[in-house]
């Protein structure tokens, strides 16, 4: 493995090293199509499949054949460690997702998110003492890795229990104020370690230093935001992640780990500016957390609510010619998407044109109803985006509105103190009819009223999302 295959600008080809950066090369390759693969849910698990295959191989190449600057492998001992702790987080990690509900995995998923950002953190703590600070460029990877991944990493946590109703959001009006600060003082102290002309143990207490401020800008400029601004900032938390792995990349010159890092970066960027259209936010506005507070009633949401029987929704159903599906977070909590296809089967059998409409941010994690629709096969040509489905409400029999509320909420167009207003919505309240299934009076993730249940044209079918579907399919199926 030592020999030298040849020499180009003065660097010795080893076969090892070439073949652990041809290894480094396929792995890249398995990343980029299992990407692209990810895009699609029909063949998201074979994306999955191959992406992971991609770090099995870059993990085990570098195991193998990685060799320091003086030509050093990896040291026996130090690969049994590595060993067994890749073998105890994959045993952890496996058992988690086994046991997780599907309703959990927006939780999981930050949960996961921190640990990468702890880990490109930890990478950056356990290497700076051995920097050369006369090479900016390396100080410089290094104290971002530790700062991006330690934002991550406690941005997330609080992410994870704000998903999981843990923690509450808290806002004040000078929460803007510190955290720019925050931001400030922490970018401000990782210039004075670089421009400091000290030695990295004479710079150990900044580091630290570094370390807690970039933590508590983390806990600071997720904990104010609420109402429907969460997506964005979970895809900004997930960006922020590649980002500091890359860095952990440049730090140990990985070219595998610095395209993973770089992979993920930028499918995270890319995915924060989608949710920043599709919620019309400024992205300037996330990170200075100074968005989603607000009102907590909405314009107009009183009234009572109107109870249907189930033989009058069943009737209204079967003779209806449109109408549109429009899903959301109780459906998950209900697991009631196969019942949810097989009354739209029902219907379309009697010659009902039923469609489903996806809001980008209906559910708890970007995608999750489509992935929740997949599950019950649903076919894709079904579901069609907000954008395309709200000129059509209008000549919509009966928009049946089950478990959604925030993205079905009318106070995100007409009232300007909502913490969703400028959200763009599903326009159920412009339907014909709008069939609501909820339990009973409760809030959507903003906590805000929603002035359509309250709607002449809306009728409430109150239970579980599930039993609700299951007794509607049995009333059509007597008709
Ligand atoms: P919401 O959270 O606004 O509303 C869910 C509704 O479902 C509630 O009205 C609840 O009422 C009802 N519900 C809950 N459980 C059941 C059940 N078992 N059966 C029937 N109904 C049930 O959901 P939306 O999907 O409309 O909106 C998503 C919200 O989450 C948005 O504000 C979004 O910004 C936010 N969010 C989205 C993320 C994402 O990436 N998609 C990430 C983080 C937050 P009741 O209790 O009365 O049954």
């Amino acid at each position: 493995m030592d020999k030298i295959l040849g020499t180009l600008n003065g660097v010795d080809y080893t076969i090892g090293g070439t073949l652990l950066e041809l290894s480094y090369l396929l792995a890249a390759i398995l990343f980029v199509i299992g990407l692209k693969l990810l895009s699609h849910p029909e063949t998201a698990r074979r994306g999955n499949f191959y992406a992971g295959g991609g770090m099995v191989l870059a993990m085990l190449t570098t195991l193998l054949l990685h060799k320091n600057a003086n030509g050093v492998g990896i040291q026996p001992a130090n690969v049994w460690i590595i060993l067994a702790a890749i073998g105890v987080g994959s045993a952890i990690g496996w058992i988690i997702a086994r046991k997780i509900k599907m309703t959990a995995m927006p939780q999981l998923v930050s949960f996961y998110n921190a640990t990468g950002g702890a880990a490109s953190a930890l990478v950056a703590l356990l290497e700076f003492p051995n920097a050369d600070m006369s090479n900016w460029g390396s100080v410089l990877v290094t104290l971002l890795g530790l700062i991006i991944g330690s934002v991550a990493f406690s941005g997330s946590m609080i992410a994870y229990g704000k998903l999981d109703g843990k923690v509450k959001d808290i806002r004040a009006g000078y929460m803007s104020f510190v955290n720019l600060a925050l931001l400030v003082g922490t970018f401000g102290l990782a210039i004075f370690i670089l421009l400091s002309g000290q030695t990295p143990a004479e710079l150990n207490w900044a580091i630290y230093l570094l370390l807690f401020v970039s933590l508590l800008y983390g806990v600071l400029f997720v904990m104010p935001i609420g109402g429907a601004d969460m997506p964005v900032v979970i895809s900004l938390l997930n960006s922020f992640t590649g980002i500091a792995a890359a860095m952990a990349g440049f730090i140990y010159n990985n070219q595998a780990m610095i395209l993973g890092g770089i992979l993920v970066g930028a499918a995270g960027s890319i995915l924060t500016l989608l949710m920043c259209k599709a919620m019309n936010r400024s992205l300037l506005n996330v990170i200075i957390g100074a968005f989603g507070g607000g009102g907590t009633a909405a314009a107009g949401a009183e009234g009572t609510m109107k109870e249907m029987t189930m033989s009058d929704a069943s009737v209204l159903l079967a003779y209806s010619q449109n109408i549109v599906i429009i899903p959301g977070y109780g459906l998950a909590v209900a697991q009631a998407q196969h019942i949810c296809h097989e009354l739209d089967l029902l219907l379309a059998d009697k010659g009902v044109n039923v469609r489903y409409a996806i809001h980008p941010v209906a559910g708890r994690m970007p995608g999750h109803m489509n992935v929740l629709l997949a599950e019950a096969d649903v076919p894709y040509d079904k579901l069609v985006e907000m954008a395309d489905i709200n000129p059509d409400m209008p000549n919509t029999d009966v928009a049946i509105v089950i478990g959604a509320n925030d993205v079905v909420n009318p106070a995100a167009i007409n009232d300007p103190g909502s913490p969703i207003a400028g959200m763009p919505i599903i326009k159920a309240h412009e339907a014909k009819n709008i069939i609501v299934m909820k339990r009973g009076r409760g809030k959507g993730y903003a906590g805000i009223e929603n002035s359509l249940f309250f709607d002449d044209k809306t009728r409430l079918l109150f239970g579980n999302a599930k039993d609700t579907l299951q007794t509607l399919v049995s009333e059509i199926k007597g008709l």
